[in-house]
């Protein structure tokens, strides 16, 4: 069987980095804050939001505060106190949860957030800044699959990496973040023609397509790293973009789903934040 590539020692060496920030911030009397911004009612968002970031962040001493706007809010009012939540230096990262309402996801309104606080990294600026690899806040799941690899002494130089999936959030940054590290990088999609020929080449192989066990056993190849980051519910359980049952006894390495990549997305967002805190210090 491939060795597993479990999230949690990762998580936990991340988190470990993260309380001795806040322990020194707290010595200054600054407590990292982070606003969640909602529209309307979004109850997957909200559960997200609820559970891995406001849960966890209060557990290691990060405050979080809210703010609601109704459906029906205008896009010059949501930029408006966007605006304000940009100049208040009590708040020092922003999360957008998605989707906004129709119309303000329509007007792209995420974008108007200060890159400063940005701590998703789905401004522009950020991901412009990426593009070019330049320090920016980088999109949190993509980083978490760099943290990972990191972790486990993984290196992608040279090597011919495959990623399945082209999301904004997801596929295309981190792409461009392993490009960055000199890996020789296949981007697939829905258009892809010989899908699996392709996987198969792979020495790495990245799934952030959004099917339950999409890759399976003709799709890979023995000794590859498998990097899951998909999390579908199926009946009430939460799996992968892979078949984990079907491939682990070929490939060399892969992540589990549930406890590979989802659990370090937390712990980078608070790293990201803990970056945001020292903008906001830079700046006063
Ligand atoms: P998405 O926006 O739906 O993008 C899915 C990508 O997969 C698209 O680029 C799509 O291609 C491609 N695709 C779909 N069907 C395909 C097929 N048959 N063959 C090849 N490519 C195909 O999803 P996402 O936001 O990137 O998320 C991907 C997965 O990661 C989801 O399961 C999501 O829940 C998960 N996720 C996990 C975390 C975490 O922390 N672990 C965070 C975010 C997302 P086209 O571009 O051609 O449509």
């Amino acid at each position: 069987m491939g060795v597993i590539l479990e999230g949690k020692p990762v998580a936990e060496k991340l988190e470990k980095e993260i309380k001795e920030k806040i322990e020194i911030y707290k010595t200054k009397g600054i407590i990292p804050n982070l606003c969640i911004v909602k529209v309307g009612e979004n109850e997957e968002a909200e559960a997200y939001a609820k559970e891995s970031t406001t849960r966890f962040f209060s557990r290691i001493g990060i405050n979080v505060e809210r703010k609601n706007f109704a459906e029906n809010v205008s896009l010059l009012e949501f930029q408006k106190a966007l605006k304000e939540l940009e100049k208040n230096n009590k708040v020092h990262g922003i999360l957008i949860l998605r989707p906004l309402s129709e119309e303000l996801e329509r007007q792209k309104a995420f974008r108007f957030l200060s890159p400063d606080k940005d701590v998703e990294g789905i401004t522009y600026e950020n991901l412009g800044k990426l593009f070019v690899g330049e320090k920016c806040f980088h999109p949190c799941t993509p980083q978490a699959v760099i943290e990972l690899l990191d972790f486990y002494k993984i290196s992608v130089e040279g090597k011919d990496v495959v990623v399945v999936g082209r999301s904004i959030s997801v596929g295309k940054p981190l792409s461009i973040l392993l490009l960055n590290r000199n890996a020789t990088v296949t981007i697939c999609h829905s258009k892809t023609k010989n899908l699996e020929e392709l996987t198969r080449r792979a020495e790495v192989l990245v799934a952030a397509v959004g099917r339950p066990h999409f890759i399976g056993k003709d799709m890979v190849k023995e000794g590859q790293v498998v990097i899951d980051i998909g999390t579908n519910v199926v009946e009430g359980k939460l799996v992968g973009d892979v078949n984990f049952e079907e491939v682990k006894d070929k490939v060399g390495y892969i992540t589990p789903v549930p406890g590979g990549i989802g659990i370090i997305t937390t712990r980078v967002l608070a790293m990201n934040l803990l970056k945001a805190v020292e903008k906001n210090e830079a700046r006063n």
